[in-house]
């Protein structure tokens, strides 16, 4: 017998056919249908993987268009009123994605992973209603093919708990509201089929909850067991332990309840209880968000601990969390090194995994020759792991051990004050924060380049072009502190991943984002070093075409680390602090080749940050430790910025404080002076960059209304302190868009510096 359970899987297709057809509709090169189809082959195809492998539990209503919580406010009919005229997939993709006259629904980031949801928009006084549709379409669809699932659904107190409410007041206070809507689509579920598994994800439940939201456990849960019997409800909880939750939900009738053994190993101190109230307990065993091969014995080993406390026969094997996190399968990774690829193991591999487990675990004597031999290669790519010299330097080990510098000399008002004297810039500084707009020449210049089709000189030559044009446009525009335009960078951190040791790239492993966007992050699989410098040629090369400051460019070590699938051999703190010194060299060379401003960019600083208050502190340590650490090298005249593009500083203002950059460029346009307020508050002394205008929209802003925004920013922060810069890098606008843009910012500053001299 298996027992094994997947919580989610992949839709984007293994060769993003999702992604393609949608992108097709979207520009109305195909009809709907055809979406529907490429949809329908896709749901087919992964559900007989998933049956192949031996899966037991496999999910419908996973599948979606664009994203499960936007499915979840169609199913509760949630729609918000600006909307309300439009109609099925019109509806569906302008609340998603807007469009010139709709504006579209907010979207953020699904707890700790880089998946992005639309946030539903909720009012007390709308009215909501069930519309199952898709969910019993998606389960009848599988039935027809022979394929049984489970329903996944995103549960209601995970739903409220991302929503927000448009009338201002409590989220939960609609609780009473939306709790009726689930009671009637288990009903109708129920109608469906003699017994049913309804997987409820509320991943929620990681994040230490409220005595009011803990309270509202046991009444929704009693609520929708009641509904019916047949429908076996399984609430599943992922990312991190869920023990507060777990102790109420033993209290209620559910079947089963889903728990995160690897990025929640305090779970185990649920296993008592769950074993008392004799539930079913799914074990996330097999991880669901990195692409390392499982360890088979390990995982075992794990499970038999487990089986100490619950009953061998309540024990489900399953993933993590949903596999969505990971790409597809590793066998289309065709020029990777083999030795690499054997420590791997994407979405279908996971399934083979899961299924060899839970055969070992339950029927060990069963195995199959060829499952024999599975799990010896199981062990020797696992062995291969602890002891490969492409993924342990001892003389990183070594170097980065003995590491002393920790962060720079001298007195943060001191040093500013002398860079201020050698830089001799003006209040009100203008500058922008690196990349500007990426052209369809670069993207066919950087990939001809990479498939050897144009030689080394003729790249460099269509790089050099671009920065060329890029510093005198910035002369022109009167610009202060000027930038290399990033032209050489397909992305922050893959430019940085691909000439980094330790470091591995993927052909197709791409990760669903959002809606049809993926991302195919990097994977540090060693011990990081920097074999040659990285940037100092392309900087000096802009530097040499200007006789004004040219500012460096870097990507800092916790948003390589945060954007990239990192080794589980070892603690992120680690692999951080490795990144961190090889930055270092990186500064050190970029000041000895007379580059005076250096940025390193902390864009996914605050992603970073733990679901769970306790460990909220030592990610701090330790992320602060490493941004010190590689600006360290830099000497007191030599002017650090960092940037970081998300708003809501109020939280984290202390951390930034002790990063001590010199200048820090932020995110503030959208929301006036409100989020520079706590620099003042909290006494933050170096100096600020807040984004002046909107980068995120096509829109070009006029030198009026920039004026008011900087006459804004003056109402907080005297002019001695402020820089004045877009909200982030260019490199998504046009041209025609960042030329006007950026005239008009340069116009504003004159005109507020000639009011403050007058
Ligand atoms: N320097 C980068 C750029 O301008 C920063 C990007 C970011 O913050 N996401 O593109
Ligand atoms: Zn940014």
């Amino acid at each position: 017998m298996s027992k094994s359970f997947v919580i989610g899987f992949p839709r984007i297709g293994e060769q993003r056919e999702l992604k393609k057809v949608l992108e097709e509709f979207w520009a109305k090169k195909c009809s709907f249908e055809e979406v529907l189809g490429v949809a329908a082959e896709l749901k087919k195809r992964h559900w007989e993987y998933q049956r192949d492998a031996g899966v037991e539990f496999i999910s419908s209503n996973d599948f979606s268009l664009y994203d499960n919580m936007l499915d979840t406010s169609i199913m509760l009919g949630a729609i918000p009123k600006r909307f309300e005229t439009l109609k099925n997939e019109e509806l569906y993709f302008s609340m998603a994605r807007g469009n010139s006259s709709y504006v579209a629904m907010e979207m953020t980031k699904w707890f700790n992973t880089n998946y992005h949801y639309i946030v539903p928009e909720l009012s007390l006084e709308d009215n909501y209603s069930l519309n199952a549709s898709k969910i019993i379409a998606e389960y009848n669809e599988a039935k027809k093919l022979g394929i049984k699932t489970k329903i996944n659904i995103i549960g209601p107190i995970t739903y409220l708990g991302l929503s927000k409410r448009v009338d201002g007041g409590d989220i939960y206070e609609l609780w009473s509201k939306i709790v009726p809507i689930y009671e009637k689509l288990i009903e109708t579920i129920s109608a469906v089929d003699n017994e049913i598994v309804v997987q409820i994800d509320e991943p929620i439940f990681v994040k230490g909850l409220d005595t009011k939201v803990l309270s509202i456990i046991k009444p929704t849960y009693d609520r929708l067991c009641k509904v019916s019997t047949n429908i076996k409800i399984a609430v599943v909880t992922y990312f991190e332990h869920s023990n507060e939750a777990t102790k109420v939900l033993v209290h209620t009738p559910i079947w089963a309840i889903g728990l995160d053994f690897l990025y929640g190993d305090k779970n185990l101190n649920s296993l008592e209880i769950i074993a008392s109230s004799g539930k079913k307990l799914i074990a996330g065993v097999v991880d669901g968000r990195n692409i390392w091969r499982c360890d088979i014995l390990k995982t075992l080993q794990l499970l038999e601990n487990i089986s100490k406390t619950v009953k061998k026969e309540n024990i489900l094997i399953s993933s993590s969390c949903s596999l969505l996190h990971v790409p597809f399968s590793k066998r289309y990774e065709q020029k990777m090194s083999s030795e690499i690829k054997e420590w791997l193991s994407y979405g279908l591999e996971k399934l083979d995994e899961i299924s060899l487990v839970s055969k070992l675990f339950f029927d060990k004597d069963g195995l199959s020759e060829a499952e024999k031999d599975e799990l010896r290669k199981n062990a020797q790519a696992n062995e291969s792991r602890k002891n490969s010299n492409l993924i342990h330097d001892k003389a990183v080990q070594q170097r980065v051990k003995n590491h002393t510098k920790l962060q720079r000399d001298g007195d943060a008002a001191a040093r500013i004050d002398l860079q201020r004297e050698l830089l001799g810039y003006k209040d009100l500084v203008t500058t922008t924060i690196g990349s500007f707009p990426q052209t369809p020449e670069l993207r066919v210049a950087r990939s001809d380049f990479k498939s050897a089709l144009i030689s080394k000189e003729s790249y460099e030559a269509e790089m050099k072009k671009y920065i060329d044009e890029c510093v005198a446009f910035q002369e022109e525009c009167g610009l202060e502190v000027l930038v290399h335009g990033e032209p050489e960078r397909n992305d922050m951190v893959e430019y940085f991943g691909e000439q980094l040791k330790g470091y591995g790239f993927s052909q197709n492993g791409w990760v669903q984002s959002y809606g049809s966007r993926c991302v195919k992050p990097p994977f540090i699989y060693g011990d990081i070093s920097r074999p040659r410098p990285m940037t100092v040629e392309w900087i000096t090369y802009a530097q040499s075409r200007t006789n004004l400051v040219m500012k460096g460019m870097l990507t800092g070590p916790v948003t390589i680390l945060n954007w990239s699938f990192v080794r589980d051999d070892m603690s992120r703190g680690e692999v951080s602090k490795q990144i961190a010194v090889a930055l270092s060299d990186e500064i050190d060379d970029l000041q000895k080749a007379g580059i005076k401003i250096i940025q390193v960019d902390e864009a996914a600083f605050k992603e970073g940050y733990p679901l769970r208050e306790e460990k909220i502190k030592i990610y701090e340590e330790w992320s602060v430790r490493d941004f010190k650490i590689a600006v360290s090298s830099a000497k007191e005249e030599t002017q650090i910025h960092t940037h970081m593009c998300y708003s809501e500083f109020n939280d984290i203002i202390d951390t930034i404080e002790e990063m001590d950059a010199d200048v820090i460029s932020i995110e503030t346009a959208r929301s006036g002076n409100e989020l520079l307020k706590i620099f003042k508050s909290a006494g933050y002394k170096n100096e600020v960059g807040p984004g002046v205008y909107d980068i995120h929209s096509p829109r070009v802003p006029s030198a009026k209304e920039i004026v008011e925004q900087i006459e804004h920013l003056l109402e907080v922060l005297p002019k001695e302190q402020l820089w004045i810069n877009p909200d982030c890098g260019l490199k998504t606008r046009k041209w025609d868009e960042v030329k006007p843009s950026l005239k008009n910012m340069v116009e504003a500053v004159s005109i507020v510096r000639e009011k403050l001299n007058a």
